[in-house]
C-alpha cells in the first residue's frame, strides 16, 4: 500500500483492510473483486491485484505463512527487492536494508556520485548495523523524506552532514542523485492522464457492471471511444477486469440476477445461459457517475 502512496491515505484503509482479511488465506479465498474494492481510495490497482496472487502463493506454496525468507518473498507475484527486504526489516526484524527512492537520493549524496542499483544496495547494506535493522531502515526512509528531499534539502539539520560529500562539495550541479538508480523521477501529470480514465473505470466497476459501450462514459472520456477501449485492453490483459455479454466486470465479481447468482470467473460465467435484461439491481446511470474517487491504478 505504501508503495508511491502517502501513509496518511493509507492509514484508514490498511486498517479497514486488515479487518476483512486478517490472513492471506481469507484474501486468497476473496474474488478480486472484493480485494479491489477494500483497495478503494490506494489508486494502483494493480497493487491490489499482487496482493491476491501473493496471498493465493503464500495459500498454496507457503501453507498459509508469510515466508520470512528474502529469496521465497522475491517469487511472489508483484513482490521485488524493495517489497521483500521491507518485509523482511518491518515483520521480521531482519538485518537487511530497505532502499526506496528517498533512501536512494540520501546515499547517492552522501556519496557524492550517482550509482547503479547494485552500488547503493551495496552501500545501504555496508551501513546498517547489525541488530538494529528495523529501527535503522525506520530511521534511513525517515531521513530522506523528512531531510533529505529532493527538492530544498535540509542539511543543516542532517545528521549525516559531516560525511556528505555533496555537501561538503557546496552542492554543486549536477545533484548526484538525478541519474542515480531507484531514484524515482517524480509522478507524471495525473490529470488527463490514462490512470485517471482507469481509476474512473475501475471505481465504476466496483459499484458493478458496466456496459462495453459505456467504458468511455465510465473512463470520462464520452468523446474518445478508441481511448476507453485501449484501457479496457489494458485492464484485461493485466487481469483486472473481465469482459463478456457485452459487460465489462471485476474478475469474479457477483451479480443477482432474476433467478439466479452468477459469478465470473476469467471472463466466462457458471452459467452461460442469456441474462435476463432486468437482472441488474444497480441504476447504471448512477454508477457511471461514481468518479469521486480521482486516483490512479
Ligand atoms: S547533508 Fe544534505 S544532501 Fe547530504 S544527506 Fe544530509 S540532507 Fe542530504
Amino acid at each position: 500500500m505504501l508503495q508511491q502512496t502517502q501513509a496518511s491515505r493509507v492509514l484508514p484503509i490498511y486498517g479497514r483492510f486488515l479487518s476483512r482479511f486478517p490472513t492471506p488465506a481469507r484474501c486468497a479465498s476473496s474474488t478480486v473483486a472484493d480485494v479491489v474494492d477494500a483497495w478503494s481510495g490506494l489508486g494502483y490497482n494493480r497493487r491490489a491485484l499482487h496482493l491476491h496472487r501473493a496471498a493465493t502463493a503464500i495459500v498454496e506454496h507457503h501453507g498459509g505463512v508469510v515466508p520470512a525468507d528474502l529469496d521465497q518473498l522475491r517469487t511472489l507475484p508483484g513482490v521485488g527487492q524493495y517489497t521483500a527486504r521491507a518485509v523482511m526489516a518491518f515483520a521480521f526484524e531482519a538485518d537487511v536494508a530497505v532502499v526506496d527512492t528517498n533512501v536512494a537520493r540520501t546515499l547517492a549524496r552522501v556519496s557524492g556520485v550517482a550509482l547503479t542499483t547494485r552500488a547503493v544496495q551495496a552501500s545501504a547494506d555496508a551501513v546498517a548495523p547489525k541488530g538494529l535493522g528495523w529501527s535503522w531502515n525506520q530511521a534511513m526512509l525517515d531521513l530522506g523524506a523528512s531531510c533529505c528531499r529532493a527538492r530544498q534539502p535540509r542539511c543543516d539539520a542532517c545528521p549525516l552532514a559531516a560525511c556528505c560529500r555533496w555537501r561538503a562539495g557546496g552542492r554543486a550541479d549536477p545533484d548526484p542523485a538525478r541519474r542515480s538508480a531507484l531514484v524515482s523521477g517524480g509522478q507524471s501529470s495525473f490529470a488527463g492522464s490514462d490512470r485517471q480514465g482507469r481509476g474512473r473505470l475501475i471505481a465504476a466497476l466496483r459499484a458493478g457492471s458496466v456496459a462495453v459501450a459505456d467504458a468511455a462514459r465510465a473512463s470520462g472520456w464520452p468523446d474518445d471511444p478508441g481511448r476507453a477501449e485501449q484501457v479496457v485492453a489494458a485492464l484485461e490483459r493485466e487481469g483486472l477486469l473481465v469482459r463478456g455479454d457485452g459487460e465489462l466486470r471485476l474478475p469474479g465479481q457477483r451479480y443477482e440476477s432474476a433467478h439466479a447468482v452468477h459469478e465470473h470467473v476469467g471472463g466466462r460465467r457458471d452459467d452461460d445461459a442469456p441474462l435476463p435484461a432486468d437482472a441488474w439491481p444497480h441504476d447504471r446511470q448512477r454508477r457511471l457517475d461514481l468518479t469521486g474517487e480521482e486516483v490512479a491504478v
